[in-house]
């Protein structure tokens, strides 16, 4: 079977096969390539391969490679190897999905003492010899494992020495020592002289390419964004094109749209005389593409080589209808595409091209849908600066500088230098990487901070790239602001900061101001939560709008929130909540003029002590539930009875045992005894949940009346409330049917009290394994729905504690042992097929039964997924992951209906 593939000249054998066999940068090569784009010729090791050689080497596709090289040679007319006009190649990773920065990539391969002279004469000395350095470092540094500082001192000693702080002002001479400078370090580590051989030069570069899939910072970053390992890279050989050969080359990256606010604006940068990486780099700070009035633009200096990019750029986005990040090269005026691939972006970002796309009439509703990673929409609704604050702090002469906008949002934290202090630091706060520029080793410095900092490089720098990718604040290249070597600090201006200082960085507007500064909601939460901004007046809300529109018409599974107060029942609706999935009751018993009357009821030893103090607590209850009956109409309202073991409540200072002391008119020794008394082990195996209504059934019969004098009192109001009353934690049947008793008997009470006939529903959550497995016998019982209760079912399948598991998971999930943490994201395998069990038992038993889901796990986007295959109704999560769900709920009923296509085609 063939598993290289050709592309140059028009001729693309891999044109259509897709990323999964040829990475993104392959398959965009290729595409390009038949799209009639520049694209200098070279060819495509399919992914594949990478697994195979780790086992078996690159023997399978020698001979494939060796003919595809011979084509490279044909079509560009120059022989690898040959000393007078030399072939020169790069090889670079390329998996399925973009990976920027963590895997190898090697330039000018090729170049041996030989040819290096023949591209000297060809093409000028110090160029020739300028390539030959930045090869030997590259091909040292992957292949040879040779310490990359080495080589950095030794340039840093050649600017020195010629006093210039460019490696554009050495000269052909202060090269040539470097060069033989670095034929010396290899030779040191290597042990053996640095091959002079370009066929050994290829292989040994392909191999180290794809072992470069498995390098510790790949692997990081593929936990981090869920890729699988068993993908692998691809590996792209093609002939080079040279941006460094004097002022009519150029080197640059673009995206055909604003990758930061998505709006539809050709936005790039580049540097002339310069080769790839030197941009995303961050070295040297690049120019824009479009003029700007600097005149140093592309378009002012290199207007030819512009207008054909502008060529480029609406080819592309016409033939891959997504935004695109491209780059080019131009070499002696003429320019190349090197590489395009969907272009990164901000949720906002997202959002608006997907939105924007949809009316241009490029893509439908459901692609608009799968373009945005539910993830996302947190993003826009992250705090912002408020305006004012931040002009004082200015004002106050705070400004520390200003840098490009990089990455959403607004973030205060303590500044850390290094991606390991970062780490650590941000176990006791929030915390802001400040960096010169990041490399792929700060990923988990990055991902550990609120916000990233950089004092170099552009919009498509490393720093820049990855935070928009995890959403996360970045101001970079604040080029007035000095980071001092080692950690010392930083400046600017007058003033300094040091490790531990507080700063402020707006990933908006790219301000970086010393000190904490407040936030503020952001622009869709100005719109939907405090009107302070009209619908009209931001067309990113309209945007969101309409995507979440489409989003509910495509989803099946509903979406509730958990909310406990009015207020939040309130916001939940604003986005979009069709119910209350859990109201957990025992927030308002916690509220402050509440938690005596709770103590009393607890600490009191006789049944009548206990309801002369629930007598207390019922009108508060009544009220919280009158609340929240009006913000959620003729919507479902989930609630669920007590569920903490009582200790919870209990006071564990000597100033409030001896308040609830004095209200009950005992003595304080008398109250510390029976906190004493109460102590559990295992409290959450312990007393709690239905075992409590079990043990002490008034407080359930206080909450069930509460919850139907609510009803009734909203009824007579005009309002048409439907409580469903939730037990929690049952694990038999006989204790479902004796609660079930106890509420229905209380709501006929207050019916026949109240003359009013209220729409309710009892059910029960299934958070205990053995409940799942009776999930028959429960539905049976006249159980009218279960809620998934996941973060209990979680604990208790695993065995792992959910207040303790802190201690060992993150060791479990970075040895491997587990995928991730399974209280964030659902583990399908073991606790999800408890799920199935008791949805399947469940309705075989009660076909009317309504399932749902409560746990942290329904705002999580897989979980999602596996909760609409497993056939629930619907989820329930935060208010503010409600957009989340319902775009998540969305994807996956597209997800299946793709799947179901494409089975059946
Ligand atoms: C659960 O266990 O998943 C649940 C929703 O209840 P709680 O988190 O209150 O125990
Ligand atoms: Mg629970």
């Amino acid at each position: 079977m063939k598993r290289v593939f050709f592309f140059g000249e028009g001729v693309a054998e891999g044109a259509g096969l897709g990323k999964e066999r040829l990475g993104g940068k392959g398959a965009g090569l290729a595409e390009m390539t038949a799209l009639g784009i520049p694209v200098p010729p070279g060819f495509t090791i399919e992914t594949t391969v990478c697994a195979e050689y780790t086992r078996a080497g690159l023997d399978g596709v020698r001979r494939e490679v060796t003919d595809s090289l011979a084509r490279i040679e044909a079509s560009t007319g120059k022989r690898f190897g040959d000393p007078s006009d030399p072939l020169l190649v790069s090889v670079r990773s390329g998996a399925r999905s973009s990976m920027p920065g963590m895997m190898d990539t090697i330039l000018n391969l090729g170049l041996t003492s030989a040819t290096v002279q023949g591209l000297a004469a060809l093409s000028g000395e110090r160029f020739a010899l300028d390539c030959r350095r930045r090869f030997l470092q590259m091909y040292g540094d992957v292949v040879l494992d040779v310490p990359k500082h080495d080589f950095e001192e030794g340039l840093s000693r050649s600017r020195a020495a010629r006093g210039v702080a460019s490696d554009a002002d050495l000269t052909a001479d202060d090269l040539r020592r470097l060069v033989a400078e670095y034929e010396e370090i290899v030779r040191r580590h290597a042990g053996k002289p640095f091959p002079e051989d370009p066929h050994e030069q290829l292989w040994g570069a392909i191999g180290a390419v794809f072992r470069s899939w498995d390098n510790e910072r790949a692997k990081t970053y593929r936990r981090l964004h869920h890729i699988p390992a068993e993908w692998g890279t691809a590996v792209n050989v093609q002939a080079m094109v040279f941006g460094n050969r004097g002022d009519t080359s150029a080197t640059g990256v673009a995206f055909t749209r604003d990758p930061s606010t998505g709006e539809k604006k050709f936005y790039g940068e580049f540097l002339p005389n310069a080769q790839g990486e030197d941009v995303v780099a961050g070295i040297r700070t690049p120019r824009p593409v479009n003029a700007d009035g600097s005149g140093t633009s592309l378009e002012e200096t290199m207007p030819r080589a512009y207008g054909e990019l502008l060529r480029v750029r609406d080819l592309l986005e016409k033939s891959f209808r997504d935004m695109q990040d491209l780059e080019f090269t131009i070499e002696d005026g003429k320019l190349y595409l090197l590489q395009t691939r969907n272009g990164k972006r901000t949720g906002f970002a997202a959002v608006r091209i997907a939105t924007e796309m949809v009316s241009e009439g490029l893509i439908g509703e459901k692609e608009a849908l799968e373009r945005v990673e539910p993830e996302q929409l947190v993003q826009l609704l992250a705090p912002v600066f408020p305006l004012k604050e931040k002009a004082d702090a200015v004002a106050a002469g705070r400004l520390l500088g200003k840098g490009l906008p990089a990455g959403p949002g607004a973030a205060s934290g303590r500044i850390a230098f290094t991606a390991e202090r970062a780490v650590e630091m941000a176990k006791s706060g929030a915390v802001v990487l400040v960096r010169e520029e990041t490399s792929p080793e700060d990923i988990a410095g990055m991902h550990a901070a609120a916000g990233i900092l950089t004092t170099r490089g552009g919009a498509t720098s490393h720093a820049a790239v990855v935070a928009r990718g995890m959403g996360k604040t970045c101001v970079v290249g604040a080029g007035e602001i000095t980071v001092e070597p080692r950690g010392a600090g930083l400046r600017a201006r007058d003033l300094r900061a040091a490790e531990g200082d507080w700063i402020s960085v707006d990933g908006t507007t790219g301000e970086v101001l010393l000190g904490q500064l407040p936030t503020r909601p952001s622009e869709i939460l100005q719109v939907v939560l405090e009107r302070s901004l009209s619908e009209a007046e931001s067309p990113l809300y309209g945007a969101f709008y309409r995507l979440l529109g489409w989003a509910d018409q495509h989803r099946r599974l509903g979406v509730r929130a958990n909310a406990d107060t009015p207020g939040d029942a309130r916001t939940a609706v604003l986005f979009g909540a069709e119910g209350i999935g859990l109201c957990r009751t025992e927030h308002m018993f916690f509220e402050e003029r509440r938690i005596l009357a709770v103590r009393e009821m607890i600490l009191s030893e006789t049944v009548e002590g206990r309801r002369a103090a629930l007598a207390k607590i019922l009108p508060m209850q009544r009220e919280d539930f009158v609340g929240i009956f009006r913000e959620m109409e003729d919507r479902p309202v989930t609630i669920r009875l007590l569920d903490p073991p009582l200790h919870e409540f209990l006071p564990n200072d000597e100033k409030s045992i001896a308040a609830v002391a004095a209200e009950l008119r005992v003595s304080s020794e008398k109250v510390a005894d029976r906190v004493r008394g109460l102590h559990e082990a295992n409290p959450m195996l312990g007393h709690r949940g239905c075992r409590l209504g079990i043990t002490h059934p008034e407080i359930y019969e206080t909450q069930v009346r509460a919850i139907f004098e609510a009803a009734a009192e909203s009824i007579r109001a005009g309002g048409r409330p439907r409580p469903e009353i939730m037990i929690p934690l049952i694990g038999t049947r006989a204790e479902f049917e004796k609660l079930r008793d106890l509420v229905a008997q209380v709501a006929a009470t207050v019916a026949a009290e109240t003359g009013q006939a209220v729409d309710s529903k009892i059910g029960t959550m299934i958070e205990i394994p053995r409940a799942a497995l009776q999930a028959d016998k429960i539905a049976a019982a006249g159980c009218e729905f279960f809620s998934f209760g996941t973060n209990d079912l979680t604990q208790m399948t695993y065995g792992y504690s959910r207040d303790d598991a802190a201690s060992f998971l993150p060791a479990y999930v970075e040895a491997g042992i587990l995928p991730e943490d399974p209280f964030a994201s659902l583990d399908a395998d073991g606790v999800g097929e408890l799920v199935a069990i008791a949805t399947e038992r469940g309705r075989k038993a009660n076909p009317a039964l309504k399932i749902g889901i409560c746990g942290e796990h329904g705002g999580d986007p897989r979980s999602i997924e596996f909760f609409h295959r497993t056939g629930l109704d619907y989820v329930s999560c935060s208010p503010y992951r409600v957009p989340v769900a319902r775009l998540a709920a969305a994807r996956a009923a597209l997800a299946e209906s793709g799947a179901a296509a494409s089975s059946t085609a």
